[in-house]
């Protein structure tokens, strides 16, 4: 592109990148910016005025205003390449286990523990009882088996880890019975006919895809067969004219034939959720019981603890898993086994474990305790600005997420806001980009927020990014 005198002239103006460090130099807000930080900044400020002065978009004045705009750009990019990547984020979703915003909070007693296995030398592995080399795994093994009733236990990297390494073990070069009801897909790509693949076992669908009976399992056993496996339908459900087969009558058939049993459980659940009013899940400890040879569950959905892979069931086949070596390829940190160990802990009180764990406690809280926050905040919001927000309260429903209870809808109290003069899509993105960001939903020209997935002190998070976007933008 021919650059004329008027461009030319532009860039001869431009400051360098020495005068504008200078100028920082002078300024505090960079006087805990790292000097690399700092440095490409100011080059990616200044090779943006370049091109914008080369493509004819930009206004440069003379001397020192020029200066300051560009010192104000470069904070900005400072200040972007300061901060977090990752960073805390309120859910006002009402999604509980949120896949999108990292599924199960921890609780703080585990935390506790994080902090000081993060911070200190531990016995990973090592067995202090005989002063020798031990396994990480059995740092957790007992109280999984306590809880659950299984003969052994170990923990992989997650879930999708687990069916793999299960898969790969036993089944590897041979026949996986599958109903072809049952072939799910979780979000993030993973698929039963895909993951069997890669383990490479030989996939052997059976049924149709609304029913399946007894003896299509049965016609389709023969002595090529290395596992019959079921799948919990994590988050969807057949309904209609219908038919699936219980496990209890698959461990029946795998006893006759002398064949293994598998469930993929999903999200798996030491409670019993009908407890509490709502729709029942079949827990851990119901399929070791029915006698289930292999069971995988998560440890962030659910279970409310973190991301976390758990292979449970019959010692004979938690022998073989354990010495796959594809194991060592899966293996979780210490610090998830440290916040694994903690969460599992807790349930041996299930009360506390409901209290202290957020998933749990957020999943089982009563509508009336939500309405309560609901109330507070419509109070602090209408508190920013009365005339031109117009709150009601909304009976809407939250979801227990993370392909877990897809039935289950949570009767819940949101907020349904609108602004004067701010349409709702204008609303989603100003506090989405918050600091700290705030996802909720919109809903009709609502903007919704729910306040089961909101924190007590969040609350005046919410407030304060109303505020500003009413009083300051
Ligand atoms: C969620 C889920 C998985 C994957 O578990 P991750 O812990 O996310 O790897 C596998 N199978 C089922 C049925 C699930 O619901």
């Amino acid at each position: 592109m021919a650059i004329d005198n008027q461009q030319k002239e532009l860039l001869q103006k431009l400051p360098g990148v020495d005068h504008i460090l200078e100028l920082a130099a002078t300024d505090s807000f960079f006087s805990d910016v790292p000097r690399t930080v700092l440095i490409r900044s100011v080059r990616s400020v200044l090779e943006e005025l370049r091109s914008a002065i080369i493509e004819n978009d930009h206004k440069l004045s003379d001397g020192d205003p020029a200066d300051t705009a560009i010192m104000e750009t470069v904070k900005g990019f400072v200040s972007r390449a300061m901060a977090f990547n990752l960073k805390r984020t309120v859910n006002a979703t009402g999604i509980v286990v949120h896949t999108n915003l990292g599924r199960s909070l921890l609780a703080e007693e585990v935390v506790q523990n994080l902090i000081t296995i993060g911070t200190r030398y531990s016995n990973l592995e090592f067995d202090l009882a005989v002063g020798k080399r031990g396994s990480r795994y059995s740092n957790v093994e007992d109280i999984i088996c306590e809880l659950t009733g299984a003969e052994a236990a170990m923990v992989v990297n997650n879930n999708a880890g687990a069916v793999l390494l299960s898969l790969e073990t036993v089944a590897r070069g041979r026949k996986v019975i599958v109903s072809r009801g049952e072939l799910v897909e979780i979000g993030g790509s993973f698929r039963i006919p895909d993951v069997m693949a890669k383990s490479g076992g030989i996939m052997c669908e059976i049924g149709a895809t609304n029913r399946t009976h007894l003896r299509d399992y049965e016609n389709a056993v023969d002595d090529s067969t290395a596992l019959l496996l079921k799948v919990h339908k994590s988050n969807y459900s057949i309904v209609g004219f219908t038919a699936e087969v219980l496990l209890q009558e698959l461990v029946a058939l795998g006893a006759e034939h002398n064949i293994p049993v598998m469930e993929d459980l999903g999200s798996g659940t030491f409670i019993d959720f009908s407890k509490y009013g709502l729709i029942k899940e079949p827990t851990v400890q119901e399929s070791v019981a029915t006698g289930a040879d292999i069971i995988t569950f998560s440890g962030d959905k659910l279970l409310g603890g973190p991301q976390a892979g758990f292979i449970v069931g019959k010692k004979e086949y938690l022998d073989r898993i354990k010495k796959n070596p594809i194991t060592r390829a899966l293996r979780i940190d210490k610090l998830t086994l440290a916040s694994l160990e903690s969460t599992l802990r807790l349930y041996r009180d299930e009360e506390k474990a409901v209290r202290a764990i957020p998933t749990l406690r957020m999943i089982t809280e009563s509508v009336e305790n939500i309405a309560k926050r609901a109330g507070s905040l419509k109070k602090m919001l209408e508190k920013v600005d009365r005339s031109r927000l117009k709150i009601d309260l909304l009976d809407l429903s939250s979801r227990a997420g993370g392909g877990s209870l897809p039935l289950l809808e949570l009767p819940s109290k949101c907020l349904g806001i609108i602004v004067d003069g701010i349409s709702a899509n204008t609303i989603e993105s100003k506090l989405r980009s918050n600091s700290p960001p705030i996802i909720g939903r919109i809903e009709e020209d609502y903007y919704i927020i729910d306040p089961r997935t909101v924190q007590d002190e969040e609350l005046a998070i919410i407030e304060n990014a109303f505020d500003h976007l009413l009083n300051k933008s």
